[in-house]
């Protein structure tokens, strides 16, 4: 038996954070935003599998239709990482940065660099006012580090 990595959300607390965002509040947006909270760095496709059970008739699309919505609304952060479908998660605003397994896909969170936005300096900024930078540190988690023999 293992435990859920954390508590489940009090769905009051989601339907308060989706009125503050502007968004109206629907049981399909409460759903996604708790499968977000309990399982961080979810693909659109992982949300629909735990959303499915609790809301009988919704579909990829409609889970789709919500993640854009949130993104927008920037009630949650959406993550690229290559060669992989984009994941989304509800730590934003933080300037985080992500630790990707190139083998088996782990992600870690990582705080910025130097503690605050942007913690990066491009060697050009170009005129540019540079306000967040993302990095992404691709690597071998502990567990693969072990297991597949390094390349080259
Ligand atoms: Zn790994
Ligand atoms: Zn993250």
């Amino acid at each position: 038996m293992t435990l859920s990595p954390s508590a489940p959300a009090d769905p009051e607390v989601l339907r308060q954070s989706i009125r503050a965002a502007g968004l109206k509040v629907t049981a399909s947006r409460v759903a996604v935003l708790q499968a977000l909270q309990s399982r961080p760095h979810s693909s659109a496709d992982n949300v629909f599998e735990s959303v499915r059970d609790a809301l009988p008739g919704t579909s990829t699309q409609a889970v789709y239709g919500v993640l854009a919505a949130f993104t927008e609304a920037g009630l949650v952060r959406r993550f690229d990482p290559a060669g992989s479908p984009a994941l989304f998660e509800c730590r934003v605003r933080d300037n985080h940065h992500h630790l990707v397994c190139i083998s088996c896909g782990a992600i870690r969170d990582v705080d910025c660099v130097i503690g605050a936005a942007p913690c990066l300096t491009p060697s050009d900024a170009h005129g540019f006012t540079v306000i967040a930078a993302e990095v992404t540190f691709n690597g071998l988690c502990e567990q693969c580090r072990e297991t597949v023999p390094p390349t080259g």
